[in-house]
């Protein structure tokens, strides 16, 4: 674009905005509204174009009846054959499944040109929200005399699993969960239909689909074409059923309208999708115990164990495989958690949060019936977090022990049989070790897939170093026994884990998988250092346990006291933190100023996919025919005229988070133009506090989706099934 057009698009877009806020609307509210709170937003005002009924109506098809949650991403129906669009990474481990050196469908993608030839998803099932009720007075009902804490909690657990229980009675068809919407305040009883055998129908090429990798992870401006389709089946009755072969396709309530023309800047888009968690009505204390414990403590270990494993991975291809998909899981994790540190630093949300709470106390200490109730909730709040704060170093540790020291899994998975073995009367041992010894098995066997001695040792002596410093009162007993014999703690635990791996059989899989727990007696029979060392933690875990309840109860009962008080002190009632229930955004397709003088456009093309490409970085290796389609400026009808380029990402200021990926992103007339899949790196504090200035979701435009399809895969039959013709 040149620098004249920049300009204008900046001006138009801010004339727009002017615009929209003299008439007094102000659009961008954050939220991810939950299907009850739906009603409450002006959505019309916003841009829409159909009626909020053709969105969500309870007593007929609606754009919701489109949506499935499959396997922790969201997705839609684009046909009424079943067809999802969803995310490629979100079908990545199907893929991975489903792939093999001869046919590696990860590498090179895939394309099933009949129903025939579409392979099982293995391990991915779809969920469809049924309906929801609000059932906060049963579950609160249940513990209205109780003061214990931890009692109370479990109550309410209780109380949760017993309504969602009766409801399955009730109709055996459905799946029905409780989601606590505001904490120890609003609970919701969900309806489920799940749908059992979902198959890949078109996954691109990994050039494609993960084009830029870790490297473009969280960041703007990308150029992945993560996007992937499956398809949902039924038994020939219309039931639902595992995978079988006589299944047929799933006829959808609804599906979405593919509009294959796509968006301009400033454009009303929404979005309906499954977002997983968010922490927006918590206190100052609770941000920070993110920014001063989580987050560093985390994302230091992720890097420590990926410099490890990177390292050790280079020995040979196999160790590096095996290793792989731990460090792309570490990578995503560390890399949004920088970026959260950066950006809660960046606005001092702890400070604005002190500001907030001080206000609350104030408004609290002025008002006699209100102090007559909750006097005590911002002292409360500030003991309780002191304690918690206080054990963090300790609790963060042992979060981490077990999927930081392969070997330590393991001796948890079977010093745990062997405990509940010896538990029960002996008549009933041999039933029990048939009954589960295969998941036994397969629990090991899932460790040891990523499991690599020299990796394993490294990690676990970083995490006894760290423990041998942790102060008097947050000891790791079963680190203090060891680090406390000898005066260099260095050499000591080098010699501590030399002995133990030394002498331990666990660091065979063949001897562990086909010996060892092969019969009851073996395992009863079998003990060695790291299997000492693992009981020995469970213990010290078991006895913190009880006070970890009782935090656990009182923090449930605060933080509903803290959102009731808020909501009386703002006069507004909030939108619940995200629960993975079904939500709704909505915003406008928009750039941003990430940085001083740093204007980012909202949409990428083809030519930054070459740009990228001159790099040298692997990451950014693209398929060749990208290249000779663009230099014949082959873009079909999927180029944006004032680009003259295909678009290939685009940014909005929508509030979304994980579990939003695959999320169709609709217009205003309720069509999809686009899915979802990321966040830019300022948005990833999404999580505590979203904000239009750093806020921007990403997501994969539907021209290029069509267009890879169309002119790289040959899959235009998938195009017609859509209804789009060319
Ligand atoms: N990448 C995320 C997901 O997988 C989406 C996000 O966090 O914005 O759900």
């Amino acid at each position: 674009m040149t620098k004249k057009k920049l300009i204008t698009s900046v001006l138009s877009a801010s004339l727009l905005v002017v615009g929209i806020l003299q008439s007094g609307y102000k659009p961008w509210e954050e939220g991810m509204f939950p299907l009850s709170e739906i009603h409450k937003v002006d959505l019309k005002k916003a841009g829409l174009k159909i009626s909020q009924n053709e969105i969500y109506n309870p007593n007929g098809t609606s754009l919701v009846d489109a949506l499935v949650n499959v396997g922790g991403c969201t997705g839609s129906f684009v046909s009424n054959e079943g067809l999802i669009i969803t995310n490629h990474h979100c079908a990545f481990s199907a893929v991975q499944q489903a792939s093999t050196p001869e046919h590696d469908y990860l590498t090179n993608g895939f394309v099933a040109k009949s129903h025939e030839q579409e392979i099982e998803a293995k391990g991915l099932t779809c969920r469809i929200t049924d309906s929801y009720e609000d059932v906060s007075d049963k579950v609160l009902g249940a513990v209205a005399q109780i003061e214990d804490p931890a009692s109370r909690l479990q109550l309410i657990n209780n109380a949760m699993k017993n309504i969602a229980l009766e409801a399955e009675q009730k109709d055996p068809s459905i799946k029905a969960e409780v989601s606590e919407m505001f904490i120890g305040k609003t609970y919701v009883l969900f309806r489920y239909k799940t749908i059992q055998d979902v198959r890949l129908v078109y996954v691109p090429n990994r050039q494609i689909g993960e084009y830029g990798g870790e490297t473009d992870n969280w960041v703007w401006p990308r150029h992945t074409g993560d996007f992937s389709f499956m398809r949902a089946y039924v038994a020939p009755d219309g039931s639902p059923a595992k995978y079988a072969k006589e299944n047929i396709p799933y006829t959808p309530k609804k599906f979405l309208k593919v509009n294959p023309k796509g968006t301009n800047e400033e454009d009303f888009v929404f979005i309906l999708g499954y977002p997983g968690r968010t922490f927006r009505h918590r206190p100052a204390q609770f941000i920070e115990y993110q920014q001063k414990f989580v987050l560093p403590y985390t994302s230091d270990l992720y890097d420590f164990q990926n410099t490890t494993m990177e390292n050790v991975g280079k020995k040979n291809k196999a160790t590096e495989i095996k290793l792989a998909t731990r460090i792309k899981r570490n990578a995503n994790v560390m890399k949004n958690y920088r970026g959260k540190l950066q950006g809660l630093q960046g606005i001092d949300l702890i400070g604005q949060k002190k500001q907030e709470d001080a206000a609350l106390a104030e408004f609290i200490n002025n008002n006699v019936d209100i102090k007559a109730k909750y006097g005590n909730l911002m002292s409360d709040i500030d003991k309780l977090y002191k304690l918690i704060n206080g054990d963090a170093q300790r609790d963060l540790w042992f979060s981490q022990i077990y999927n930081s020291t392969s070997l330590l899994g393991i001796a948890k998975n079977i010093n745990s049989f062997k405990s509940a073995y010896d538990a029960i009367p002996a008549a009933q041992q041999q039933a029990f070790f048939e009954q589960n010894q295969p998941k036994l098995k397969q629990n090991l066997t899932a460790i040891y897939e990523s499991y690599e001695i020299d990796a394993d040792r490294r990690i676990f002596k970083r995490m006894l170093t760290d423990a041998s410093h942790f102060n008097l009162l947050q000891k790791v007993a079963a680190v203090e026994k060891i680090s406390n014999k000898g005066s260099n703690s260095t050499t000591v635990i080098d010699q501590y884990i030399d002995n133990t791996f030394g002498i331990s059989k666990l660091k065979d899989a063949d001897y562990v998988l086909n010996t060892l727990i092969s019969s009851a007696k073996s395992i009863s029979t079998y003990n060695d250092g790291l299997m000492i060392f693992e009981s020995e933690i469970s213990k010290q875990m078991a006895e913190l346990r009880p006070e970890k309840e009782r935090r656990e109860g009182q923090l449930n009962k605060l933080m509903g006291d803290y959102v009731n008080v808020k909501e009386k002190f703002l006069r507004k009632d909030f939108i619940p933190d995200a629960n993975s229930t079904l939500r709704l955004t909505y915003g406008y397709v928009r750039g941003y100023w990430p940085a001083d003088a740093t204007y980012m456009r909202p949409y990428t093309t083809i030519k930054g996919i070459l740009e990228k490409g001159n790099t040298n970085n692997p990451e950014f290796a693209y398929p060749a025919q990208i290249k000779a389609l663009w230099q014949a400026k082959d873009f079909g009808p999927f180029a944006k005229k004032d680009l003259n380029d295909v678009p290939v990402s685009f940014l909005y200021n929508m509030d979304t988070t994980g579990g939003n990926s695959g999320s169709p992103i609709m217009n205003a007339s309720g069509e999809l133009i686009g899915v979802n899949f990321d966040r830019a790196y300022g948005a990833t504090i999404n999580d505590y506090a979203w904000n239009e200035s750093y806020s921007r979701s990403i997501g994969v435009d539907i021209r290029y989706v069509l267009w890879v399809a169309a002119k790289i895969d040959k899959a235009n039959f998938l195009l017609t099934e859509m209804g789009i013709k060319l």
